[in-house]
């Protein structure tokens, strides 16, 4: 909960508001996981709330480690239904891409997510959940995880098709009486849905990343059907008039497809797109998903890709792909239980 929806329940608790200030504290800062933890809160108070509310904290059902590092936690979001989130470690940094809604209704062809079809949206408590609720203590032995610097918005769904909620959790995660994390820790992927990607660029400052794997519209709109209602012509139009050039950053996700997109004439269909974005690319190595017939390109053909982007003066890297051995990198996130 938003501390407004906090003042809402304790205002139907006939509570003074400041007692939302405190419970925002002990779920957000010191992150407890029962209401008997709120000691400075009456134990009537506590009572009342437990009656009525529970924290929604629930551990993950599983998880599996990548030999680079990378944990794949799976999340139960009622109904049978779970979803994934990525830990990804890098030396003293640690990012989590979160999940925003189980399947996904954007159908990309490419995506193992996408062939799920959609099943449901996530509430703000079960995106946060995923947040608090990655284990803090490591096995005894173990070596300590490094803590979260870092939230992505780029696991399962489309977050600006659950923008409310969305919405809710970028509020807690910056506001002072929430974690009070700087926007620039997040970033948020979007395939470019309108109106909503305003709404966002509008209402918060987070980073934007905008996956557009390929500028030719035809081709696009064959593998993205998002491009028909949304074309990425039209959401660079609208970035256009959005300041990248400070502290937000605005990256595009380009996967690389062997002999689909990989080719000068599809780097200078991109450029002539970025036109006078500020903006940074990120190419993205392809994992091969079982019965998608699309494969990898070579590393040879990444960097050339990446030379011409460079020498039309556009920032471009090869992103390192990370936890491809337990399924976790890009485009692959599918749950393994099955949703119902
Ligand atoms: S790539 Fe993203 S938007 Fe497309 S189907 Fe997969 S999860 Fe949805």
């Amino acid at each position: 909960m938003t501390l407004s929806e906090l003042k809402e329940v304790t205002a139907k608790g006939k509570m003074p508001s400041f007692v939302a200030t405190q419970i925002a504290k002990w779920l957000y800062d010191k992150k407890v996981t029962s209401f008997d933890e709120m000691i400075n809160i009456s134990k009537k108070n506590r009572e009342w709330l437990s009656e009525g509310y529970c924290i929604g904290r629930e551990a993950p059902c599983s998880h599996t480690r990548s030999s680079d590092g990378t944990v794949k936690y799976l999340f139960a979001t009622g109904n049978g239904n779970t979803v994934e989130s990525v830990y990804i470690p890098d030396h003293d940094r640690a990012t989590l891409c979160v999940s925003s809604q189980v399947g996904c209704k954007m159908n990309c062809y490419f995506c193992a997510t996408g062939r799920q079809g959609f099943k449901a949206n996530l509430t703000a408590a079960q995106i946060m959940n995923q947040i608090l609720s990655i284990p803090p203590a490591p096995a005894p032995g173990a070596t300590p995880m490094t803590p979260l610097t870092n939230i992505v918005f780029m696991g399962m769904g489309e977050p600006l098709d659950n923008l409310e909620e969305v919405l809710k959790v970028i509020e807690i995660l910056t506001a002072p009486w929430g974690m009070a994390w700087s926007p620039k820790r997040i970033t948020v992927s979007t395939v470019g849905k309108l109106p909503q990607l305003k709404d966002l660029l509008d209402k918060t400052q987070v980073h934007v990343a905008v996956s557009v794997h390929t500028a030719d519209p035809r081709q696009r709109e064959s593998m993205m059907p998002a491009q028909k209602p949304f074309p990425i012509q039209s959401v660079m139009r609208l970035l256009e008039g959005y300041d990248f050039s400070h502290q937000r950053r605005l990256s595009l996700e380009y996967i690389m497809w062997r002999g689909v997109n990989d080719d000068i004439a599809h780097a200078d269909m991109l450029v002539k797109l970025i036109g006078k974005n500020d903006c940074r690319v990120n190419l993205i190595r392809y994992h091969a998903i079982p019965g998608i017939d699309l494969y990898p390109c070579s590393e040879e053909r990444m960097l050339m890709f990446r030379n011409r982007l460079n020498d039309k003066g556009i920032t471009a890297t090869i992103r390192a792909s990370r936890g491809e051995d337990i399924m976790a990198a890009c485009g692959m996130l599918a749950n393994t239980r099955g949703n119902k």
